[in-house]
């Protein structure tokens, strides 16, 4: 059995937490590759398994392509430097959710190629959580679809997230923008929303070695996480700073999956490649609301 029918297999299981993007209503599935809601908008799953819900013209960045994101698939499973952040985030989900007996959504709100949510899921087994990732990038939905095929992928804007109110346990936003209205929305009465936001020293030498001779601008997350409280009133946040050392090959990947290189010199990006290893600092803030 090939994992694409698997995935649609998902599509069909969760099909009652979906809504019509353009109407609002229940969809139900008309054939074994299509859905539609009542009013007859119909929306055809993808041979990969996934669901493409986006109704929004907006064109997805250009520069999250394929290669970016096999990138950032190979950074988060395959090598450990985002490993503390998943530790982390499990962690502080499990003692806010508890144990629970019903099969509750986790949704990865700009889930990418869905690696962090696979990560995520993967530290809570046996568990009942269904993994729900949304994006509006399709090749990044696609990749999501293709390697992890217990989830529930949906190309969409997250402005418009396809899911029925309170819907969801968990909302991740990782690394993401967020669309905090959607957030509240789609989660249950005391649901929770965990977002993490990179910190002053996020990928440090990333950016010392591409920026080098120019003037670095500190990076402030403020403006973030006061957006953040405005919405979640009764936040927590939980500081989170270590090093992880990558080889050539891993530099080489986090370059190809970070937009700080989009804009930078290739004689910057060839020195900070061609070395053996580089220990590389992640620095995040994970801010926890719950939706009272
Ligand atoms: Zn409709």
């Amino acid at each position: 059995m090939n994992q694409p029918f698997n995935s649609a297999s998902s599509v069909r299981k969760y099909i009652s937490i979906l809504k019509c993007p353009v109407c609002g209503g229940q969809m139900d599935a008309v054939d074994p590759q299509s859905l539609a809601c009542s009013l007859g908008h119909t929306f055809d799953m993808a041979k990969q398994g996934y669901l493409n819900l986006n109704r929004t013209t907006r064109p997805t960045p250009g520069h999250y392509d394929k290669k970016l994101f096999a990138a950032r698939r190979s950074i988060i499973t395959g090598s450990r430097l985002y490993a503390p952040l998943h530790e982390a985030i499990v962690r502080i989900l499990a003692g806010r959710v508890g144990d629970h007996a019903s099969a509750d959504l986790m949704v990865d709100m700009g889930c990418g190629e869905g690696s962090h949510l696979q990560e995520i899921l993967r530290r809570f087994e046996p568990s009942n959580w269904v993994g729900v990732g949304i994006d509006l990038s399709k090749e990044g939905i696609r990749m999501a679809a293709r390697h992890y095929a217990d989830g529930l992928w949906l190309v969409s804007d997250l402005a418009q997230a396809p899911l029925r109110d309170q819907s969801a346990q968990v909302v991740l936003n990782l690394l993401s923008p967020a669309n905090y209205q959607e957030f509240r929305r789609i989660l249950v009465p005391e649901g929770v929303v965990m977002k993490v936001v990179p910190g002053t020293g996020y990928l440090r030498e990333l950016r010392e070695a591409l920026y080098s001779g120019s003037k670095i601008t500190n990076y402030s997350n403020a403006k973030i996480v006061t957006l953040f409280r405005q919405h979640f009133p009764e936040m927590e946040v939980v500081h989170l700073q270590y090093r992880q050392r990558l080889e050539t090959e891993q530099l080489r990947d986090l370059v190809r999956m970070s937009p700080l290189a989009w804009s930078a010199e290739q004689a910057h990006i060839a020195a900070f490649t061609n070395r053996d290893a580089l220990e590389i600092t992640v620095d995040v803030d994970l801010l926890l609301g719950v939706n009272h």
